[in-house]
């Protein structure tokens, strides 16, 4: 038998297989659609996808769709099966390159942002060859961008493969003027680590806010929570073990390089690594990373929570997402390298990331805003809401020397390129890392810290791509035209140095001073998904975008209807539960629990009078003053949830539900936490934190 590393990459129609079952001609056509991003020939498709039917049949599979990504942040698929009817009762088995190429999904119930409204009802699903195709559940997955007739994104997969290809033409701009004629293509690469909480099936059934809404709406806070830090990195627990033993197992065959894995610090929480990839892989492969670890766990008695904040006061789940630009010949453009004019490259390209956050920082911003993200962001315990970038020491007195044109003290040589001898080695050392940081450097790649960790990191990349391919082209354009390439670039580099030196912060990004200080340089501190959402429709966000035809002004829009949209539509459904459970579990249970109090002093006075009851009556007393305020806070909740109004423009709705449901919500809680306390566990109608907590 083969064991489970053997197995990689099994159920993946990936380029060994292709290599393998594709005639060389089809092969070499596809391999150059994919590389060089030329369209592909409608011959080619039906070859390959007679070869996919017949490996997706040899692996048991019955059916195909086109699995794609709309504007949910989640996957979707509708399968067909291969049977065609051949008209004598029996049937043939086919699938055509039209049905690899194009498919026509009904729509109509994906969110489209008004995009549909205003264009073709319909939508098709069209072939990414940059991403396999892969078997999943018995149907062949054929990953794919979704677009409304008119050629408008409507998914996460167009707009990404859209800036991949705007950033890899701005780069090669500017890798040309460094003499690298062997680079044809430029990609982004990413490694998104995923962050989980696991808990008990029986517990999550328990708890009407967990199925619900994906977080807990009440729980008061454990004695020990993760205050001892006794849970990061510490020993994986048997159940956990399996589940991560069979989650490697079934992503191993998916062709994901799943590699890393352990505790992080919150009790109950985990993290999953993967080996980085091109960033629309890393994009498929994180969406099939997070749907295998429900079902894996769901085998396993678990339940999996992606959302960012299951629970309050303890730590939340990020989604970090390591990301550096890598050349087709293997080259790290982020990587210093070792000699003086690699060192230059690297300094331009960090001059063009340096550029493109800060020039960018409200874009990044309300790329991660969302209503599970609010709770983690600037929460003292993910990054904060300003964004900022961490460099290191090390990096940061290269700057410092380059900005103020003083040779950078840690070499004997002095001076070559740019006043700086070769570059230090950068310690990748964790050690060294800065947590606090949303945006830190870590050797050879940037960690972008602040996304959530059910959210698809399309969006943020997307974004990314954009800033960065901006700068580029401004880079590109400005040297291009130089008569003295490298005096133009020293100028080059030191002025955008001089000039965005304000976004690079290597202090504790938690420190309340930091938020002064920020302030102070003029950075930006949107705190919730309602102050950052109009940054989608700013006419500098639009411009960029349009430019490099990522969006269209039409296409943002949507995207910033959607994301308010389900803003309102997320807090609306957590309100309504919190109702829901406060009403008919929490309120029922007060006072059932009062009642055996209020019988216990009666019981005692009914044996004699001269026993005290002091302690019963003032139980009673402390529980129906908590149970007062609860009732009343929930008068004020039910209040909130009837002022709302539909009529409204969409920002003043999310406003009104930041401003007056999640504050009425943030009451009801606070009461009916105080109320956990107070009441006998056995009458507790649903698990405490403790209970979910320290068990699994
Ligand atoms: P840490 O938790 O200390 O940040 P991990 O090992 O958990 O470190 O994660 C590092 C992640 O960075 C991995 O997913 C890794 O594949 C990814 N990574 C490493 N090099 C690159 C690169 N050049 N581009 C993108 N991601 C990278
Ligand atoms: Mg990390």
């Amino acid at each position: 038998m083969r064991n489970s590393c053997e197995r990689f990459g099994e159920c993946v129609f990936n380029d060994a297989v292709m290599q393998k079952r594709l005639p060389k001609e089809t092969y070499k056509a596809l391999k150059r659609t994919t590389e060089e991003g030329r369209s592909l020939d409608p011959a080619v498709a039906g070859v390959v996808a007679n070869a996919m039917k017949d490996w997706a049949l040899e692996m048991g599979a019955t059916h195909y769709t086109h699995w794609f990504q709309p504007m949910t942040g989640i996957t979707a698929e509708k399968h067909d099966a291969f049977i065609k009817p051949r008209g004598d009762g029996s049937v043939s088995l086919e699938f055509s390159g039209k049905e690899l190429v194009q498919g026509e999904p009904d729509a109509s119930s994906f969110p489209s942002g008004g995009l549909r409204a205003t264009f073709e009802a319909r939508g098709y699903t069209a072939w990414d060859p940059t991403s396999f195709a892969f078997i999943k559940d018995g149907t062949l997955c054929i990953p794919t961008a979704f677009c409304s007739y008119g050629g408008e994104a409507l998914d996460k997969k167009t707009p990404l493969l859209r800036s991949m290809q705007a950033l890899n033409k701005q780069a090669l701009r500017v890798l040309k003027l460094f003499g690298n004629a062997d680079v044809s293509n430029v990609y982004p690469t990413v490694g998104p680590e995923q962050e989980y909480f696991l808990i008990d099936k029986e517990d999550y059934k328990k708890r009407p806010d967990l199925i619900n809404t994906g977080r807990t709406l009440f729980g008061a806070k454990p004695p020990k929570g993760q205050e001892l830090d006794d849970h990061y990195f510490g020993a994986i627990r048997p159940c956990v073990g399996d589940f991560m033993k069979e989650l490697n197992e079934e992503l191993w065959k998916l062709g994901v390089y799943s590699k890393t894995e352990h505790n992080e610090v919150a009790p109950a929480q985990h993290e999953m690594a993967p080996v980085f990839a091109t960033v629309n892989v890393a994009a498929d492969h994180n969406q099939l990373t997070m749907e295998v670890m429900k079902r894996v766990a769901n085998k396993h008695g678990l339940v999996c929570l992606l959302h960012e904040k299951p629970f309050d006061g303890i730590n939340g789940s990020g989604k970090h997402n390591n990301y550096s630009l890598s050349t087709n010949t293997g080259v790290n453009l982020l990587d210093p390298g070792e000699t003086p004019n690699e060192n230059a490259q690297f300094l331009l390209f960090l001059a063009a990331m340096i550029e493109a956050v800060d020039n960018y920082q409200d874009l990044l911003r309300v790329s991660i805003a969302y209503a599970g993200n609010d709770h983690r962001l600037g929460a003292n315990e993910a990054p904060p809401a300003i964004i900022s970038m961490f460099l290191g020491d090390e990096l940061t007195a290269v700057i410092e020397s380059i900005v103020s044109e003083s040779v950078y003290q840690n070499r004997e040589r002095v001076q070559m390129l740019l006043g700086v001898d070769v570059l230090p080695e950068f310690s990748k050392d964790n050690t060294d890392r800065n947590r606090t940081s949303p945006f830190a450097f870590t050797g050879n790649k940037f960690e972008f810290r602040s996304l959530g960790s059910s959210q698809s990191i399309s969006g943020p990349n997307t974004a990314l791509n954009a800033a960065v391919a901006e700068s580029l082209c401004g880079f590109a354009d400005e040297l291009e035209n130089a008569s003295d390439f490298t005096f133009a670039l020293n100028a080059l580099i030191r002025r955008v140095l001089k000039e965005h030196k304000r976004i690079i912060f290597n202090g504790n990004g938690y420190d309340p001073a930091w938020v002064e200080e920020a302030r102070k340089r003029g950075l930006l501190n949107m705190k919730t998904t309602v102050d950052a959402a109009p940054c989608y429709i700013s006419e500098k966000n639009i411009a960029l975008f349009t430019k490099h035809h990522i969006f269209s002004k039409a296409e943002m829009h949507s995207r910033y209807e959607i994301r308010l949209e389900k803003y309102v539509k997320v807090i609306n459904i957590e309100a309504l539960c919190m109702m829901d459970m406060a009403r008919r579990m929490i309120l029922p249970a007060v006072l059932e629990y009062s009642k055996e109090v209020a019988k216990e002093a009666e019981f005692k006075k009914n044996v004699s009078t001269s026993i005290a009851v002091d302690t019963e009556m003032s139980m009673l007393e402390k529980l129906s003053t908590e149970t007062a305020s609860l009732y009343a806070a929930m008068n004020m909740l039910d209040q909130a949830i009837a002022g709302q109004n539909g009529d409204l423009e969409l920002m003043e709705q999310a406003a009104y539900t930041h401003d007056t449901i999640l504050a009425a919500m943030t009451e009801v809680r606070k009461y009916a936490d105080v109320l956990e306390g107070l009441v006998a566990k056995k009458y507790w109608p649903m698990p405490t934190y403790q209970d979910i907590l320290m068990y699994v």
